[in-house]
């Protein structure tokens, strides 16, 4: 069976309203991607550029096997994760930058790819067009359990919150899938600049009507007579060759990758905590070695809020641009935690203090029976503000070493 020869065109388009390109596109010979850059100013730009580089240097190479390949992209998304949150906590006009990231390495007769975010991949074959990427949206969760309907998705005002970037954080959680190449296969990368505006039927037809190369520049028209709203980035992979295309093959399965479960010992916080002692250290010496055991724990703790809102200002500013959702800023719905209170019970909320719409954008993950009226009077302000914690871990050490208003009336 002669191998297949792969075919790419691409372009990317600011839109009608934007002013600067937030997206990037990678066609290689082997590697293919489009990435949606957020953040601030320069952020988005920086964001989506940088995290294509480690993709492009896996470009033309091949491998023995599936399970090496695909582990070779993985590791590209990983090293992207790393780069563009390096440079985030690098640069402060960087900080909080993030992108989606969705991705094709062609090695002989397989096409792995690797996705984070609300990009998207399709697949036309045969008279089909399907959707391969899953969504990693607020909206995509509430449809999946159920809380809106699939007719309220398109139209809904917190569609651009999506639950996974790339850069953001320690960890990314990147979805994987194998597809076996056939004779006629395309595959369609696209920002949501596209996907959002143009539904999928006209997409579609777009495909399986034109050549390739008009079929990009017309699915960028497409986008930009329905308004053009945000940047739009779209790349096209034709297949000549490879498998026969009348057979009749499962569509893949989506393998989910979680790499924080894979070494990155920096992700736990007690480890975080204690490389920053010296800090700690010096707060406690500046007041004095005759400060009481539970004083100290305090003052301990009150350096540990402002080392963990340190950390989590980039995830917190994504967090409050929130509130400008409706203008399509794109939010991240993080593994953020927050200590907090409901019913005047301290609890252990999972996500953003941010309420956009009728979407709280928390739940209540944990109760920790410990009452408001059983901690100082003097803490519970910022109980009630919520203090956020770097992971369930963190939350329930901030909830720990909370003076307790009998040993330490206030
Ligand atoms: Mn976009």
């Amino acid at each position: 069976m002669e191998l297949p020869t792969v075919t790419a065109h691409g372009r990317s388009d600011v839109g009608r309203v934007r002013s600067g390109n937030e997206d990037a596109l990678l066609i290689g010979r082997t590697v293919f991607a489009v990435a949606d850059g957020m953040g601030g100013h320069r952020g988005g730009e920086v964001a989506s550029a940088t995290a294509l580089e480690p993709l492009a240097a896996l470009d033309g190479r091949r491998f023995d096997d599936a399970d090496t390949a695909l582990a070779a992209l993985t590791d590209a998304v990983v090293r992207a994760n790393a780069a563009v949150s390096e440079r985030s906590h690098a640069e402060p006009d960087l900080e909080g930058m993030g992108t989606t990231l969705t991705a094709v390495l062609v090695d002989g007769r397989d096409a792995h790819l690797v996705h984070v975010g609300d990009s998207r991949a399709y697949l036309a074959r045969g008279g089909t067009f399907v959707q391969l990427t899953d969504d990693h949206t607020l909206v995509q969760t509430l449809l999946d359990q159920g809380r809106i309907t699939a007719d309220q998705v398109a139209s809904h005002p917190h569609r651009s919150v999506i639950t996974r970037a790339v850069g953001v954080g320690d960890d990314v959680e990147i979805d994987g899938m194998r597809l076996t190449l056939r004779d006629g296969d395309r595959l369609l990368l696209c920002s949501d600049g596209l996907s959002g505006v143009v539904d999928d039927e006209q997409i579609a037809r777009t495909v399986a009507e034109h050549d390739p190369d008009a079929a990009v520049g017309l699915l960028v028209d497409a986008a930009n007579a329905a308004g053009g709203p945000d940047n739009v980035t779209v790349v096209l992979l034709t297949v000549d060759g490879g498998a026969d295309p009348d057979a009749t093959a499962a569509l893949p399965k989506v393998v989910r990758i979680r790499t924080d479960d894979a070494a990155s010992e920096t992700h736990d916080w007690a480890t975080r905590y204690s490389d920053l002692g010296g800090a700690s250290r010096t707060a406690v010496a500046g007041v004095g070695g005759s400060v009481p055991r539970r004083g100290r724990e305090r003052l301990l703790g009150g350096t540990f809020d402002r080392i963990v809102l340190r950390l989590l200002v980039g995830v917190l500013t994504v967090a409050v641009v929130g509130g400008a959702a409706t203008l399509g800023v794109r939010v991240l719905l993080d593994r953020a935690y927050l200590v907090g209170v409901a019913d005047e019970e301290i609890v252990i909320y999972r996500g953003f203090d941010v309420q956009v719409g009728p979407v709280d954008l928390k739940r209540v993950e944990e109760r920790t029976g410990v009452l408001l009226d059983d901690v100082p009077a003097a803490v519970r302000p910022s109980l009630e503000a919520g203090r956020p914690a770097a992971d369930l871990g963190d939350a329930r050490r901030i909830v720990a070493n909370l003076p307790r208003s009998d040993t330490d009336a206030g």
